[in-house]
This record gives C-alpha cells, sequence and structure tokens, in this order.
C-alpha cells in the first residue's frame, strides 16, 4: 500500500471517516509533512452525492520547472518560467469517483504520481449542497 502507484482515475469505496483514513495517515509517516499536503474541495449537489459522483478535478501540482530542470537559472540568466525558484506549478486532471452517499465534510486522501513532480498527496474534501437540485 505505502508504494502503490495511484493512476489519474482513483475509485474511492471506503468511508472518508474512521479508521480507514487514519490508517492511510499513518503510511504517509516517514515520507514528507502534512503541511505538503495539497489540499482541494469539490461541491456536489446532494442528488449526485447520494448517486456516487464522478468529479473532475485540476489540482494545482508543484514540481521542477521543465524549462531550466529545477537549476532556477538557463545559462547564465535567471530562469523566466520560473522567476528563477526551480519550481514550477502544473494543472494535474484527476478523476475522482466518490462513493455513493458520499457525506458533506467527508474527506479523501489519496496520492498522484506526475512526471514532473514525483508522487503528491492530495486532501479532497467534499462539500455537499444543501439544496435538492
Ligand atoms: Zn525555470
Amino acid at each position: 500500500m505505502p508504494h502503490s502507484c495511484f493512476a489519474d482515475e482513483i475509485a474511492i469505496d471506503f468511508p472518508a471517516v474512521g479508521r480507514v483514513v487514519d490508517g492511510m495517515r499513518h503510511a504517509f509517516l516517514g515520507e514528507a509533512e502534512d503541511r505538503d499536503v495539497l489540499a482541494a474541495e469539490v461541491s456536489v449537489s446532494r442528488r449526485e452525492a447520494a448517486g456516487g459522483p464522478v468529479v473532475h478535478l485540476s489540482l494545482p501540482v508543484r514540481g521542477v520547472c521543465l524549462t531550466c530542470g529545477g537549476r532556477g537559472e538557463s545559462w547564465t540568466e535567471p530562469c523566466t518560467e520560473c522567476a528563477g525558484t526551480g519550481a514550477s506549478l502544473f494543472s494535474h486532471p484527476v478523476r475522482l469517483a466518490l462513493p455513493a452517499g458520499v457525506a458533506d465534510g467527508a474527506t479523501f486522501r489519496f496520492r498522484l504520481t506526475s512526471p514532473q513532480t514525483g508522487p503528491v498527496r492530495v486532501e479532497v474534501r467534499v462539500a455537499v449542497q444543501s439544496t435538492l437540485v
């Protein structure tokens, strides 16, 4: 489990609260610190939540600047793409299949990998609209 790779399509079929998430959190220990978790929120209607919605996210993932390869400069000039930081933000599309009956406030944690960034831990919070639309 700790070393499994997640593809862009992630099926989540467990409740967000309780032991499963705690177990995942423990599995993350020893890698990076919690502040490196990328937080996102998705909003679904109550009807969508009942049916097990599939949501599409575009996650801002920090990775190595492709222009300078992370050096922050090209030749002797500071890299203009990343302003010399060597890092760049990528938009990483993710398709997330939520379990039917997902509750408002449910939080899902998973890890995505991309060629630019390596593994990134993501925490997605689900907001269920109270209106019956
Ligand atoms: Zn750069």
